[in-house]
């Protein structure tokens, strides 16, 4: 059994829902929601972070910001606009290592932090 959090999920021995799955991503909602729609949005593959990827991998990016357009539609949260947010590495604020993007919407985001 994989020691990876994400990975757990992805295999289903950590019962969640999938609000989206294809071949190569899975997404479900996140435990400690920050914003009304909050949803993680992941690579089957287990990647640990955003500073992997390169070269042949770059089609990962892609498929999550596709996924994760659409998702943001099905949630009708597409018109007013969402955030879409990867963290890369400790300072980046990453707790999980395995490679997500959060979408987050359904209320105003905060500017960012200089
Ligand atoms: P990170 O800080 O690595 O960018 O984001 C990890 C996210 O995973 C956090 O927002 C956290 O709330 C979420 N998370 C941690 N454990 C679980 C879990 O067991 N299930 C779900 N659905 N989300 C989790
Ligand atoms: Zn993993």
């Amino acid at each position: 059994m994989s020691e990876c959090l994400f990975c757990r999920i992805i295999a289903g021995s950590l019962p969640t829902e999938f609000v989206y799955e294809d071949e190569h991503v899975v997404a479900f909602r996140d435990i400690n929601p920050a914003a009304p729609v909050h949803i993680l949005v992941v690579p089957r593959a287990h990647i640990e972070t955003v500073a992997d990827l390169g070269g042949d991998s770059t089609g990962v990016m892609s498929r999550l910001t596709a996924a994760a357009n659409r998702i943001a539609r099905e949630s009708d949260v597409d018109a007013d606009g969402y955030r879409l947010i990867v963290n890369c590495g400790r300072d980046g604020g990453q707790t999980v290592f395995h490679l997500h993007m959060h979408l987050l919407g359904g209320r105003k985001m905060p500017e960012l932090a200089a």
